[in-house]
């Protein structure tokens, strides 16, 4: 693990089962840093964020955590590591107990790390103003908030014990559109000013575009391209990545004009059950005779490849190009 990663992930399988959700999945953070992990709902992209929490389990590979290797960690002693390890999750409601205050959801993982009520009293007073809230707010009970405050209550649970890695799992899929950029803005604002790594799991790259350093796309259990954010909107390499930018509708439209392709139809197949080969090769507008048969490697690096038989043929504008004759 080099030495300025926070997390790595190496060849991690996850499944529940005899499904396999996760297969082979290389990914890696620097601390600070902000990465997107997008696909479409089912590819298995939760479940990654699940097993780097422990909430899932690792089948096989590895969870590197701070050059620990957390993935059978006892759980006596993950309790030390799960402090700097912490999720916001897509439902806020669902995600804060009902019946307690702000203050007591907020207070219990400060006692859990032993502080005392004074310190407590403070450090929740010290959280609501990082999220945008007021002090009085602490004395409330979570149906007196709107969606938008509810997940700014889970930004500061997970906030509280200064973590260096939060999963943020769909955390704003559920919010309206005006108070999903807020949010947003206040999740990157937070980033800025503490300086902890983000892993922002999304099925919607419009929403990672402005926030990610870089975005990782997943397709069936499977890391299909990683790279840096801005050369993901310029240049996608992976014909899914491309469909997935198709999707959004102002960078769409230009992409669309520009190649002249239709965007890619068709649902995903069922995880349980996989194509053979490269597993996006039943919807894929370049699919060769070999895309069903031989699985494509993944090549680059854990920061910056594709996996793709055709990503060699770059064209200019950095993108797999369609065969002069398709089969
Ligand atoms: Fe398409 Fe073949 Fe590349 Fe898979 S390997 S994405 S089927 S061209």
């Amino acid at each position: 693990m080099a030495e300025a990663e926070l997390l790595r992930l190496e060849e991690l399988c996850v499944g529940y089962g005899a499904v396999r959700v996760v297969d082979r999945a290389e990914l890696s953070l620097r601390p600070g840093e902000v990465v997107g992990l997008v696909g479409e709902s089912g590819c298995g992209k939760s479940t990654l964020g699940k097993a780097i929490l422990r909430l899932a389990d690792a089948e096989a590979g590895r969870i590197l955590f701070e050059g620990q290797d957390i993935t059978h960690l006892p759980e006596r002693r993950l309790r030390s590591v799960r402090p700097r390890l912490q999720m916001i999750f897509q439902d806020p409601f669902a995600s804060l107990n009902p019946r307690k205050t702000v203050a007591a959801i907020l207070e219990a993982p400060l006692r859990q790390a032993g502080m005392g009520r004074a310190a407590r009293q403070a450090r929740v007073a010290e959280l609501l103003g990082q999220v945008g809230l007021k002090a009085e707010h602490a004395a409330r009970l979570p149906h007196e908030f709107s969606g938008g405050q509810r997940q700014r209550i889970g930004i500061a649970r997970a906030l509280a014990l200064e973590p260096k890695l939060i999963v943020c799992d769909e955390a704003v899929s559920a919010l309206d559109v005006s108070v999903r950029a807020q949010v947003l803005n206040l999740l990157a604002d937070i980033r800025q000013r503490m300086g902890m790594a983000l892993l922002f799991i999304s099925h919607d790259l419009s929403v990672v575009r402005h926030i990610s350093d870089r975005v990782a796309v997943m397709y069936l259990g499977r890391i299909v391209e990683v790279g840096p954010a801005a050369r993901i909107f310029a240049a996608p390499r992976h014909p899914y990545t491309q469909a997935l930018l198709d999707a959004v509708p102002d960078i769409g439209r230009r992409r669309r004009f520009a190649r002249g392709a239709a965007p890619i139809a068709g649902e995903m197949p069922s995880i349980a059950a996989p194509p053979a080969g490269c597993r996006f090769h039943t919807r894929c507008p370049l699919a060769e005779a070999r895309c069903r048969t031989e699985a494509p490697a993944f090549r680059g690096t854990a920061s910056d490849g594709v996996a793709c038989h055709l990503a060699a043929s770059v064209g200019s504008a950095g993108a797999a190009q369609p065969a002069a004759t398709e089969p």
